[in-house]
């Protein structure tokens, strides 16, 4: 899926968009095209959410830090 980060040169929003062919995206504030592509959609997303268990051991799926309510 052709789902590319954005972040607009103009206003410094992060954003998502689908890009199909030659369809320009635009800001979904400010509506620049000055826009810097991000690849990193795949590891910024991990990295923020953090709820795959990164560190492998066994913590609980509500927390990343492996010490909330639910944990051990
Ligand atoms: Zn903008």
């Amino acid at each position: 899926m052709p789902l590319h980060d954005f972040v607009c040169r103009a206003c410094g929003h992060a954003f998502e968009a689908l890009v199909m062919g030659k369809d320009q995206p635009t800001c979904p504030l400010c509506g620049s095209t000055e826009l810097a592509k991000q690849m990193s959609t795949f590891a910024s997303r991990t990295t923020t959410k953090g709820d795959s268990g990164s560190s492998g051991s066994a913590k609980c799926s509500g927390c990343a830090g492996g010490s909330c309510s639910t944990c051990h």
